[in-house]
C-alpha cells in the first residue's frame, strides 16, 4: 500500500448498508485518515438498505467518536440504468433462485465494475486514492465480478483511465462469514458486531420484521442463509 508522507491518504469505502460493507467501513476507519462512504441507488425495489446505511452511518458515529472525526461526507449516486438492463429478483418481484449456471438470478452481470468504476471518478473528485469494497472470493466463488484477478485487473484499468493510482482494498476477499463476524469483533469489539446485529441489512427480500439472533432478515433467502451460518459458526468458535 502506498503511503503519502505529505498528503494524508483518503478512502472511499463502496457502502450498502449490508454486514459486509459495514465492515469494510470499520477496516477503512481504522486504517485511514480520511473515510468517505458512497452508495448506490438502482431501484432495488425495496429501499430498506438505503435507510439502514444511514441509521448505521449515524450509529457508527455515536459509538465510535474516533472514527467520527474521520468520517467525512457520505455519496448516493443514482444508477436507474442498471436496473433497467437487469431483469434480477433484486431489482423484480420474483424469487430468488439458483440458475444453472451456479448463479442465483440475483446476479447481475459486471455489477462490480460499474460500482468500481463510478466509485474510481467520485474518487478522483474528492481525492480518494483508495477504493475499498465487500467483495470475496470465499461465499460468493460463481461471481465473477467479485474475483481479485477482476477487480486487481480493474484497478490497472481505472489507475490508467485516469492518471492517477487507484488501489482497490478487498479486505475480506479471503475469509467467510464466520471470520467477518471476527473481524468486526476485532476493530470494534462487543459495540460494533451489536450494531451489525441490530442495523444492518443483508436479506434479499427487505424483510426486517422477524428478529433472529444474527439481526432481521427473512431466515431462508441465500443472503441470510450465509449470514446466518456464519454467525453460528462464529459463535462456535
Ligand atoms: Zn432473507
Amino acid at each position: 500500500m502506498t503511503v503519502h508522507t505529505t498528503v494524508p491518504a483518503k478512502a472511499l469505502v463502496l457502502f450498502s448498508g449490508g454486514q459486509d460493507s459495514t465492515v469494510c467501513l470499520a477496516w477503512a476507519l481504522s486504517r485511514f485518515d480520511a473515510v468517505e462512504t458512497i452508495g448506490f441507488d438502482y431501484g432495488q425495489g425495496h429501499h430498506v438498505e438505503l435507510e439502514c446505511r444511514l441509521t448505521v452511518l449515524d450509529q457508527l458515529k455515536a459509538a465510535f467518536p474516533d472514527w467520527a472525526s474521520k468520517l467525512g461526507p457520505d455519496h448516493v449516486l443514482a444508477l436507474n440504468a442498471l436496473g433497467a438492463i437487469s431483469e434480477t429478483a433484486l431489482t423484480r418481484d420474483q424469487e430468488i433462485e439458483m440458475g444453472e449456471n451456479g448463479l442465483p438470478n440475483t446476479f447481475v452481470p459486471g455489477r462490480n465494475l460499474l460500482f468500481l468504476t463510478y466509485a474510481a471518478a467520485l474518487g478522483y473528485r474528492r481525492g480518494a486514492s483508495h477504493l475499498v469494497g465487500g467483495m470475496c472470493e470465499t461465499d460468493f466463488s460463481g461471481y465473477p465480478d467479485c474475483r481479485n484477478d477482476t477487480l486487481q485487473t480493474l484497478a490497472k484499468a481505472l489507475s490508467l483511465g485516469m492518471d492517477r493510482e487507484i488501489m482497490i482494498e478487498t479486505p475480506l476477499m479471503w475469509i467467510d462469514k464466520a471470520a467477518t463476524w471476527a473481524m468486526a469483533e476485532t476493530l470494534g469489539g462487543a459495540a460494533l458486531t451489536q450494531l451489525i446485529i441490530e442495523d444492518t441489512h443483508t436479506c434479499y427480500r427487505g424483510e426486517r420484521t422477524k428478529r433472529h439472533e444474527w439481526g432481521y432478515g427473512c431466515g431462508t433467502c441465500p443472503a441470510c442463509e450465509l449470514r446466518a451460518n456464519g454467525y453460528a459458526n462464529w459463535q462456535k468458535g
